[in-house]
């Protein structure tokens, strides 16, 4: 475990306001796809600094075709996916579903893009919100925050773990976590394994925001790099990440999956949903 900055912990309580008083955020408006809700809101990195400013715990799920093909066939999964407070239209399909199906313009909002956005914000708000970042391989989440540290030194990362360990350093992060309670803890283990851990270890820190980041360490630690623009512009990302990542092929049959059944959907409506 790599604590950075073990000794702002005094700060966190000081600035954590436990006693939750009665919520003043909006309901976001809510929407299927195949069976999985997706919300829409004008700008999710706000409602996530209100949530901040509430102390309301959050879990923030990042939709993508892969995952909703992932959800049918792990119930789990989909529950968690129904019972998070915020899950956003990370993936191109997911927002074509939207806007060609059920006729509701949205943009995607991947997930990194909505991490670095509330980081950002946080920084340039000087906000004393405390982050932990948790997942990748050895090494990945320290550079990761190095970065960020080094972008906005008010940042206030509070220590990074790595997602390789064994059942004995996992129990001391989450004791870890739940002594320090960070505010905001990025979880970047993949699909399902990061929605499976926030789900069964959220109450630890009952009023932090959890994010599954996926690869956003490996991203952010220039591990990997993201696609360029031109081919994330045109719904392509997913080309990019089978040429720097051939052994998804297999995942990535949840792509022509997931069109087909919308397809399906559309022409039976109901007919097709998943019983989860
Ligand atoms: N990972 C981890 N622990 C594990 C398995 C995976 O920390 O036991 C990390 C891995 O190093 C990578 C991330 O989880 O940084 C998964 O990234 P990927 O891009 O595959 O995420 P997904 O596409 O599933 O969102």
């Amino acid at each position: 475990m790599n604590i950075i900055k073990f000794d702002r912990l005094t700060v966190i309580r000081h600035c954590s306001k436990f006693n939750c008083q009665e919520t003043m955020l909006k309901f976001p408006q809510k929407f299927f796809v195949l069976g999985l809700p997706v919300h829409i809101l004008e700008n999710y990195p706000n409602w996530l600094l209100d949530c901040l400013k509430e102390s309301k715990g959050t879990h923030v799920v990042t939709l993508n075709a892969e995952m909703t093909m992932q959800a049918e066939r792990n119930f789990p999964l989909a529950k968690i996916i129904k019972n998070a407070e915020l899950v956003i239209p990370d993936g191109a399909g997911v927002a074509l579903y939207l806007k060609y199906l059920l006729g509701e313009k949205v943009k995607r909002f991947p997930g990194i893009e909505l991490a670095e956005t509330l980081l950002q914000k946080i920084a340039q708000e000087q906000m004393s919100t405390s982050i932990f970042f948790y997942g990748g391989a050895p090494g990945v989440a320290v550079k990761a925050a190095d970065l960020w540290q080094r972008k906005f030194p008010t940042l206030n990362i509070l220590g990074t773990h790595s997602g390789y360990h064994s059942s004995a350093e996992e129990q001391q992060l989450l004791q870890t976590l739940s002594q320090i309670q960070p505010q905001v803890i990025f979880v970047g283990l993949g699909v399902p394994r990061q929605e499976l851990w926030i789900a069964k270890h959220r109450d630890l820190c009952p009023h932090s925001i959890w994010i599954g980041v996926g690869g956003s360490f490996d991203i952010w630690s220039g591990r990997k790099t993201r696609a360029p623009h031109w081919l994330a512009n045109n719904n392509l990302e997913w080309m990019y990440r089978l040429y720097q990542e051939p052994w998804r092929w297999q995942r990535m049959l949840a792509l022509p999956e997931f069109v087909f059944k919308s397809f399906i959907y559309r022409w039976i409506p109901g007919g097709m949903l998943p019983k989860h």
